[in-house]
C-alpha cells in the first residue's frame, strides 16, 4: 500500500509531536490523569499515513503501555490489517478519547460518555487536520460518532463496509473545519472477539475497501 512518509524533522511531524505535547496536558474532562489519579494519556501513534484508524479509548493494557491497541483487542485489529494485507507500521492509530474511562475505582474499563467524547472532539479533529488521511476507518459506534454526523440511537451494523464523505465541523457549529475525509465504519475488534466469522469477515472487507480507496 502506498502512504505518505515523512521522516522526523519534517515539519508533519513535528506539529503532530507537539499536538500530542498538548493534549497529554489536556485537563478538560475527568479522565484527565490531574483529576482521575489512576490514569495516563495514551497517545496516538503510527507515521503520517494516508489511511487513520480510529478506535474508542484505551484500555487497561493500553494505559500501561501509553499506545492504542496493544492488548487484546490490539491482537484482533493485527488480524484485521494481516486479512487485507496492510502493515500496522503504515498507519496512524488515534482514539476519540485519549484517556481510559474506567468503573469501579480503575478496576474495569467503560465505554466512553458522550461529554467525554465531545471534550476529547477537538483534539481529534486537530490530529486528522495534520495528519490529513485519504481514508478513514471508524472501529465501533463511538469512534464512527465521532466522525458522521448521525441520527441518535444509529445502527452500526446499518453504516459497516459503506464509504461516507464528510467535512469535520466543530460542536454546535456550522463552521467547516477540515478536508473532506472518506470515512469507511467497521466493527470494532473487542466486539469481533464475542460475535464470530461472519462479523471477522465484513470487517476485513472494511479494511480491504479502504485499501482500495487509498489507492484510487
Ligand atoms: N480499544 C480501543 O478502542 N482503543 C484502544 O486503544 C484499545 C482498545
Amino acid at each position: 500500500m502506498e502512504f505518505k512518509t515523512f521522516s522526523l524533522t519534517e515539519s508533519l511531524v513535528i506539529e503532530l509531536e507537539q499536538l500530542r505535547n498538548k493534549y497529554s496536558s489536556c485537563e478538560i474532562c475527568n479522565l484527565c490523569p490531574k483529576k482521575s489519579g489512576i490514569n495516563g494519556v495514551v497517545r496516538s501513534s503510527g507515521p503520517v499515513s494516508s489511511l487513520a484508524i480510529i478506535g474508542e479509548a484505551p484500555g487497561s493494557d493500553e494505559d500501561d503501555a501509553c499506545k492504542p491497541f496493544v492488548g487484546r483487542a490490539g491482537k484482533m485489529l493485527d488480524k484485521l490489517l494481516e486479512g487485507a494485507k496492510i502493515k500496522r507500521q503504515q498507519v496512524f492509530i488515534t482514539n476519540a478519547v485519549k484517556c481510559r474511562p474506567t468503573q469501579n475505582n480503575g478496576k474495569k474499563n467503560r465505554t466512553p460518555t458522550l461529554d467525554e467524547c465531545e471534550s476529547c472532539r477537538p483534539w481529534l479533529y486537530k490530529e486528522l487536520e495534520v495528519v490529513k488521511p485519504k481514508v478513514i476507518v471508524t472501529l465501533g459506534k463511538v469512534s464512527t460518532e465521532s466522525v458522521l454526523a448521525l441520527p441518535k440511537n444509529f445502527t452500526l451494523g446499518e453504516y459497516v463496509n459503506k464509504p461516507h464523505e464528510t467535512h469535520l465541523r466543530r460542536e454546535g457549529s456550522t463552521e467547516i473545519v477540515t478536508d473532506m475525509y472518506t470515512v469507511v465504519p467497521c466493527w470494532h475488534p473487542s466486539y469481533l472477539m464475542q460475535h464470530g466469522r461472519k462479523k471477522f469477515s465484513e470487517a476485513v472487507d472494511c479494511f480491504k475497501l479502504a485499501k482500495k480507496l487509498v489507492l484510487q
